[in-house]
């Protein structure tokens, strides 16, 4: 060995000097410290080429030993060979804390090849570069310090992947900005992801507007981006601060979003790494969160046209009853079943029935109110319920969709046009009404718009016993 290397030896037990005397016959040049602390001090004020240390000592452990040395700049290179006891957990916390190796103790050869091992492999410190920690600085005071800061990381993730639990991106975005705001102070803090396109952002509401633009630039978003915004005073309305800072969300190598913060002036020292814990931590909770509402999604709507399906639509429909009855506004409610659709399938070939019920789905979409309920109800019958319409409230809005059913335009690949007509049932609520009563009192007005002749709207009187029919004749 040309030169001799420099191994510090921290050891409490009375066998040090024998394992000290073992190693300089390896050509060490070894130093001993009877505790952690001592050695942390030792390998701060002069970083040696190897630190060998007991995983388990009284005062400082191996562990937190190890941390320090690997937190610190001056130390971070120097290798760390941790011995102990045989056994898996002991290996799992020697490695969790950074060291290079971890030997059973009363092994030497294992010891000696593992700390040449080790040093090989350190990357080479460039000593013009390394930081020498302060003097006399209290390596219990250091320590604490690193068990804070990881204190900090562990805390801040564990808040993070609990919102894996919350079901949809709004809500994590939502409770997000609840914590990050208790955690520092910030003029905003923005979420986004590509797939699907979502953007929220928490802002103080008197600089929405400015906060708006500068987050949208800062995450790279157009101005088509729908905003998921949250809007209290635990943002701050400061006019302007530090650029965001801004941080990808990885899973594997896919980036799946990305967040921003805008710091106060003067930024905290320590929001860069917050920003950066909270990236890493977030992709879990935004994949839950988006498989959920995926989930939902499918569950909940029609693939072919788009709209709600029956067991979406029956708890909304059931809803708007009862606000309809509380607010005292009339409900009317339709259900309508496409003319000979059979037919259709058979002359024009089950695509073109297909894209019959797509195009209906968007006549639906163009056609109603944004208050309107609309659902597939079945194969080719669809509901509608109009909130505050009456019977001829209702009765309009019916004539209108029979005549935009009638003017649909569908073409099959062979470029003829399918005729589509549909026959409408409209009835309107009741006191007495059930969902399954209101839908029923349609369904039947609708089988009477069949049996005299189609493509035509009938209402059902709502008075149970006296049917009366409207019928409106189509227009030939
Ligand atoms: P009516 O005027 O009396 O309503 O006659 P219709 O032929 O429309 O009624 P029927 O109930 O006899 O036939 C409904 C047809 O709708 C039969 C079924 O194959 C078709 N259908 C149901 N769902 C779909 C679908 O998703 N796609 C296609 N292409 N056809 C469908
Ligand atoms: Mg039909
Ligand atoms: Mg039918």
């Amino acid at each position: 060995m040309a030169e001799e290397q420099r191994a510090i030896l921290v050891d409490t037990t009375e066998a040090k000097e024998i394992l000290a005397q073992r190693l300089r016959m390896q050509g060490y040049h070894v130093e001993v410290a009877s505790d952690g602390a001592d050695g942390g001090r030792l390998a701060l004020s002069n970083p040696p080429a190897i630190v060998v240390a007991d995983l388990w000592m009284p005062g400082i452990s191996g562990v937190q030993l190890c941390r320090l040395l690997k937190a610190e700049p001056a130390t971070q290179n120097v290798p760390v060979v941790l011995r102990g006891p045989e056994g898996a957990r002991n290996r799992f916390w020697a490695e969790r804390a950074g060291a290079a190796e971890y030997v059973v103790k009363g092994r030497m050869g294992d010891l000696v090849r593992a700390m040449s091992r080790a040093i090989k492999q350190s990357p080479a410190s460039d000593d013009f570069f390394t930081e020498l920690a302060a003097e006399g600085a209290d390596i219990r005071d250091r320590i604490a310090v690193h068990l804070d800061a990881a204190l900090f990381e562990s805390v801040l993730a564990s808040e993070v992947r609990a919102l894996t639990m919350c079901g949809a991106f709004d809500r994590l975005f939502d409770l997000l900005s609840q914590f990050v705001s208790q955690v520092t102070s910030y003029r905003w803090l923005a979420l986004s992801t590509p797939l699907p396109e979502r953007f929220g952002i928490h802002t103080h509401p008197s600089t929405r507007t400015q906060n708006q633009q500068e987050a949208r630039t800062a995450l790279g978003l157009d101005e088509q981006a729908r905003v998921i915004g949250v809007e209290d005073e635990d943002a701050f309305d400061d006019s302007a601060g530090p650029a965001a800072i801004v941080c990808p969300i990885r899973l594997g190598d896919t980036v799946i979003g990305k967040l921003a913060m805008a710091t106060r002036t003067p930024q905290q020292e320590r929001d860069p790494e917050l920003v950066a814990i909270i990236a890493r931590e977030l992709a879990g909770p935004i994949r839950m969160a988006t498989l959920v509402e995926e989930t939902q999604r499918l569950a909940t709507v029609d693939a072919l046209t788009g709209l709600m399906n029956r067991r979406a639509f029956i708890p909304l429909l059931k809803t708007e009853i009862l606000r309809s009855r509380r607010m005292s506004y009339p409900l009317s409610c339709i259900l309508f079943d496409i003319d000979h659709f059979k037919g259709i399938n058979d002359k024009h070939g089950h695509a073109s029935g297909d894209a019959v019920l797509a195009a209906m789905g968007q006549l639906l979409n163009r056609n109603l109110r944004q208050v309107d309920l609309s659902a597939r109800w079945g194969g080719e019958e669809f509901v509608v319920a109009f909130a505050d319409a009456d019977a001829e409230g209702g009765r309009i809005a019916a004539e209108r969709l029979r005549q935009a059913v009638e003017a649909l335009e569908v073409q099959t690949p062979e470029g003829d046009r399918v005729p589509v007509t549909a026959s409408f049932g409209l009835t309107l609520l009741t006191e007495e009404d059930t969902v399954d009563t209101l839908v029923d009192h349609a369904d039947r007005a609708m089988y009477h718009a069949k049996a005299s002749g189609r493509n035509r709207v009938v209402s059902l009187s709502p008075d149970g016993t006296m049917v009366d029919m409207m019928v409106t004749a189509p227009s030939q």
